[in-house]
């Protein structure tokens, strides 16, 4: 009989989706229950329904599975922020790395003796050095700036995010009280109007920097002044409050113009050593600690030495490339953001670096023109968004013909994807390692190498 809305079933959860659901088979079809756990045996009310699956929730728990752990946040049912709060670290590192281990073999068609043991995390908490919280006000008028709950616009307040610092906490309190002395009217995501739509946060773990950015839909809003006051007075570090301008009806969240009200156009932070400056509209890693382990891992990849020209596309802030640049002859970056190669280009400078060339501009077309320009790297790193390489740049990396490919991912599918495409072009995959940047979420990172195939072994 056909699954409805409301009934009851009894099903074994045996196995978890990319964003972090558990899945049942019910009849054949497939169940996805959130904050289930591998070996939980539920009953689970059915709250969607369609032709090829079923969307349940947990109504009791017959048998909890082993890995399962009580919840220690009071929003995790609710926010969509964590998937992984309600079983151990252990078992989510598991998932993480299985799921890294099936793109490679099903999509890459790679052997998955290629994936390494995956990084865990010391701390799985407080990681987080940004936030950008949405600004809303409640059913009793009261300002809140928190996450969507999974799937939706409605703010859940989030007074002590455990992912974030415990200053971030401190900074939304002088928010709420700024809030409630300027009454801004929030953004409405739905409608397009109201002023004030995120509050932004940026954290230099390693200096104690603090950043705050409003995001607004205008150029101005009431109180500017005083926000800056407010938070000097009361937040230690606070170096910078910024207003972005973001008048469009999209959901990326900041726009293009940022002005300074207050100290700095940025912040530093320490990374492997170095300075580095960010802007707002710079990415920088979120996870610091992990995000150097992720570094090193890079760096033992690409085994540099100072006859190696390295290219770093995607490059941000040049972090990566500028980490590894005193090791080779000569580094190349690339990035579209051009606050990104303002600030790659003054990293540079700040850590005394003098081989460094940072182009803006898009990975593809630049590694076209570096190609023409007769550039013969011996090295190339990559760190794409999610949708990784395209197949022009995937020829064009070829035709460069590096002897060593490190390829950065924050999506293993796609990575799986064009590690399948290198392997077309006569680069063979040597090794995969997961790294959990972001614990208690669904999303893993991986860094993966390729080497060109006639160069033989190193
Ligand atoms: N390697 C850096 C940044 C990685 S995030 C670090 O570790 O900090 C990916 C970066 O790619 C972002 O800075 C983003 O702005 C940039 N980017 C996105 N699309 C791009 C494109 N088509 N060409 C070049 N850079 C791009």
């Amino acid at each position: 009989m056909a699954l409805k809305k409301n009934d009851i079933i009894r099903i074994e959860i045996t196995g978890m989706t990319s964003e972090g659901s558990g899945v049942g088979r019910y009849d054949g079809m497939a169940v996805f229950v959130a904050s289930s756990a591998i070996g939980d045996i539920i009953n689970a009310r059915i709250i969607k329904t369609s032709k090829t699956y079923a969307i349940g929730k947990i109504e009791e728990i017959i048998t909890a599975a082993p890995a399962r752990t009580q919840p220690d946040c009071p929003v995790f049912k609710s926010c969509g922020g964590c998937v992984y709060r309600h079983i151990s670290y252990a078992e989510e590192l598991n998932i993480k790395r299985r799921r890294v281990t099936d793109a490679i073999t099903r999509i890459g068609g790679l052997s998955d003796e290629l994936v390494g043991e995956i990084i865990g995390a010391d701390e799985t908490d407080h990681y987080r050095n940004k936030a950008q919280l949405p600004v809303g006000i409640d059913s009793g008028g009261r300002y809140t700036a928190g996450f969507y709950a999974y799937h939706s616009y409605r703010i859940i307040d989030c007074e002590s995010c455990a992912l974030q610092p415990a200053v971030f906490s401190d900074i939304c309190a002088v928010f709420r009280e700024w809030c409630k002395l300027f009454s801004p009217i929030p953004y409405n995501e739905t409608s397009n109007k109201g002023l004030l739509r995120h509050l932004y946060i940026r954290y230099g773990e390693a200096s104690g920097e603090i950043m705050v950015c409003l995001v607004i839909n205008g150029d101005k809003i009431d109180g500017e002044q005083e926000l800056a006051n407010m938070l000097s007075k009361r937040i230690k570090g606070f170096k910078s409050l910024i207003i972005n301008s973001n008048t469009k009806k999209t959901n990326v969240i900041l726009g293009e113009k940022c002005r300074t009200v207050y100290g700095s156009d940025y912040i530093t932070d320490i990374l492997c050593g170095l300075r580095f400056r960010i802007s707002p509209l710079s990415f920088y890693q979120v996870n610091r600690t992990q995000a150097e382990r992720l570094y090193s891992i890079a760096a033992e990849y690409a085994q540099l030495t100072d006859r190696d020209t390295l290219i770093d596309l995607y490059c941000g802030t040049g972090t990566i490339g500028l980490t590894m640049a005193k090791r080779v002859k000569k580094l190349i970056g690339v990035e579209i953001i051009p606050q990104a190669i303002e600030n790659a280009e003054e990293n540079a400078a700040l850590n005394g670096i003098k081989n460094a060339e940072f182009i803006c501009g898009d990975a593809a077309n630049a590694a076209l023109r570096l190609k023409q320009r007769g550039e013969k790297p011996t090295v190339i790193i990559v760190d794409p968004p999610r949708k990784g390489l395209n197949s022009e740049l995937i020829d064009t990396i070829a035709s460069l013909s590096p002897n060593r490919l490190v390829y950065v991912s924050c999506d293993c599918a796609t990575l799986a994807r064009d590690l399948k495409l290198f392997a077309e072009k006569g680069y063979s995959t040597l090794k995969i390692t997961p790294v959990d940047m972001f614990p208690r979420t669904a999303h893993v990172e991986c860094v993966a190498v390729m080497k060109k195939a006639e160069t033989g072994e190193a």
